[in-house]
């Protein structure tokens, strides 16, 4: 395609999404961050009631707050991958009167965020890192596999106008712990799944090898070995275009990364393997709404009976 007429597609859809996120969500005054209709979050429901639906029966269930425990996501490295996306709780600590002193100084219309504290949380930045060190304090792992159904709001600083790009937004996973041969079958097994429940929604896609959006230049030779061994896959859909389709589900295979820093154990005393499948809620429903139309009675009658609208 002529580079102009990929411009001209591009526009188009982003001028579409920004349609659409006029009558699907509430501005908050800031970017990526919103207030979500009724009709929005019925779709959200539809969605993770249809996931359920797909739960492997042996799953434990686990839900998540938005944030979690500072000293454990720094374990798992991600300051050393993503420290650019990572936001921490920071709040006001001291006695009475020093906090005191904090809000007159705002009050007086002076600056006083440099007064605060960074707190032992951080907002979760996926939903599954709070699972391993959970599974690990439990001792060894059956070698055919540990699945946990694991959601909660995730949070990455990457702010966009793109209503595909949040920086608040909702992440359920399928997280499977085990010996390496079952997290492969695991991983294997839902990328099939993925495409037929992409194909039951009636939306375009395809399965590709991605990489994280490791930080810096280093983090470029992590992301090209990543795509070499194939660690991570992405589903696919054409939200915006053609050309920049987005990510809206993964299916990532971690080796033995969080297995050792988390000493976790398959029964024979191996270092188990993980895997995680995650589904951006809030991508699928924006992807159903740019693909069917703004409005859910409109859509194909096959798509809503799929979600049971
Ligand atoms: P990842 O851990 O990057 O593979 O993210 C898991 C899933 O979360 C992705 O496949 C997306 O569907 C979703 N996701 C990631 N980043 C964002 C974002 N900024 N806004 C909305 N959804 C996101
Ligand atoms: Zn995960």
């Amino acid at each position: 395609m002529l580079a102009n007429a990929m411009l001209a597609e591009d526009v188009a859809g982003h001028d579409r999404l920004a349609r659409l996120a006029e009558s699907l969500f509430h501005p908050t005054g800031v970017d990526g961050v919103y207030g979500r209709t009724g009709v929005y979050e019925n779709i959200v429901e539809a969605l993770a009631a249809l996931i359920s639906s797909h739960r492997p029966v042996r799953a434990e269930v686990m839900r998540f707050p938005p944030v979690m425990s500072r000293k454990h996501l720094e374990r798992h490295g991600y300051l050393k991958s993503f420290p650019n996306l990572l936001g921490c709780v920071s709040c006001l600590g001291g006695t009475e009167r020093e906090i005191r002193q904090v809000v007159d100084r705002f009050e007086g219309g002076e600056p006083w965020t440099d007064s605060l504290e960074s707190a032992d949380l951080v907002l979760s930045p996926a939903a599954c890192y709070p699972v391993y060190p959970i599974v690990a304090m439990r001792g060894p792992v059956p070698a055919g596999g540990l699945i946990v159904d694991v959601a909660s709001d995730c949070f990455r600083r990457e702010p966009s106008r793109d209503i595909d790009r949040l920086q608040s937004f909702r992440m359920r996973e399928f997280v499977c712990i085990g010996a390496p041969e079952a997290i492969q079958d695991f991983r294997l097994a839902w990328i099939e799944r993925a495409k037929a429940l992409a194909e039951d929604l009636g939306l375009p896609y395809r399965i590709e090898v991605a990489s994280d959006p490791f930080f810096g230049r280093g983090g470029q030779i992590v992301a090209v070995s990543q795509m070499q061994q194939e660690l991570k896959f992405e589903l696919l859909i054409p939200v915006r275009s053609e050309e920049q389709p987005t990510a809206c589900m993964s299916f990532n295979y971690h080796r033995e990364h969080f297995g050792e820093i988390w000493d976790l154990a398959t029964e024979d005393g191996a270092v188990a393997h993980t895997s995680c499948v995650a589904f951006g809620m809030d991508r699928l429903a924006v992807a159903l709404f740019a693909t069917h139309g703004a409005q859910p009675s409109d859509w194909p009658t096959a798509v809503r009976n799929v979600l049971k609208l």
